[in-house]
């Protein structure tokens, strides 16, 4: 459809799917200009940048000028295509907090920010299929960001490579604290949700978001997701997490149990 609408404009796929596929979804969405796979922190200036090369040089101009490297890799289908490559940030505290303004007005003057804060982040009217205990009134306005990026198991099903895989990292929680304070006083906001990939893969570290919230007499509640044996205490590492998320204000954790036969979960490198 965009290719259609506005034929010269630059489609870049990134996410998920361009992570797992990377060239191979060059092919499958031939419409594509590039995919780029992996975390986009750092690639995305790249991207901008070709993308305006291309648009005030032309495509054989780009190419020529030699530019578009080191992420050109040729024609395919008789079109140039690139495939960028995401990388790992290496302190997640030094990327600033999503500016929610850009939410504030769509094109055609819909509220989107106003949406975007009134809709609780797991619920009915959510649209996902998440149980949740609580009435949306209670959880919004709510706003949401990663606190922890990556996971350092391997189950065979999970595209966990785009947010960095065994490349994890959490976010301080002075830096966590220090965006839902600021949310709190630009929206009101009541709940957070962090729909990470595994938020316990630190778990001690919610001890110090308790401390915060207390300091700076904070009423947010958040939720997250991650393992059940984490939150059991089965793991050697694991420690009272269940506990420390609750003293910091956790009133919801999403899982995914996949299954309860050994056999399945032995299959699908659950762990
Ligand atoms: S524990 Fe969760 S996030 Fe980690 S690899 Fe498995 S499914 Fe993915």
């Amino acid at each position: 459809m965009v290719r259609k609408i506005v034929p010269n404009t630059f489609l870049v796929s990134g996410g998920g799917l361009a992570t797992e596929l990377k060239i191979g979804q060059l092919s499958y969405t031939p419409e594509l200009d590039a995919v780029a796979h992996s975390e986009g922190d750092d690639v995305i200036v790249k991207i901008v940048m070709d993308a305006m090369t291309i648009k005030r040089q032309g495509w054989k101009s780009a190419i020529a000028s030699g530019k578009l490297a080191p992420y050109y890799i040729g024609d395919l289908n008789g079109r140039p295509k690139l495939l960028y490559e995401g990388d790992s940030p290496r302190n997640l505290d030094a990327l600033p907090f999503a500016d929610l303004e850009f939410l504030r007005r769509d094109i055609d003057g819909n509220p989107l920010l106003d949406w975007y804060l009134r809709v609780p982040i797991w619920s009915t009217s959510a649209n996902n299929s998440s149980a949740v205990p609580w009435q949306d009134e209670d959880v919004v306005p709510k706003t949401t960001s990663v606190s922890s990026r990556g996971c350092k198991y391997h189950c065979s099903y999970c595209y966990r490579e785009t947010q960095g895989g065994d490349n994890w990292g959490v976010r301080s929680a002075e830096h966590i604290v220090a965006e839902i304070i600021h949310n709190v006083e630009r929206y009101g906001e009541r709940f957070h949700g962090f729909p990470d990939d595994n938020s316990a893969i630190r778990p001690r570290r919610f001890d110090r978001l308790a401390e915060l919230f207390k300091q700076h007499g904070l009423n947010v509640k958040w939720g997250t997701h991650t393992r059940l044996d984490e939150m059991a205490g089965l793991n050697k590492t694991t420690y009272q997490t269940a506990e420390s998320m609750a003293r910091a204000g956790c009133t919801y954790v999403g899982f995914g149990p996949e299954s309860a036969s050994p056999p399945v979960l032995e299959a699908i490198g659950k762990g």
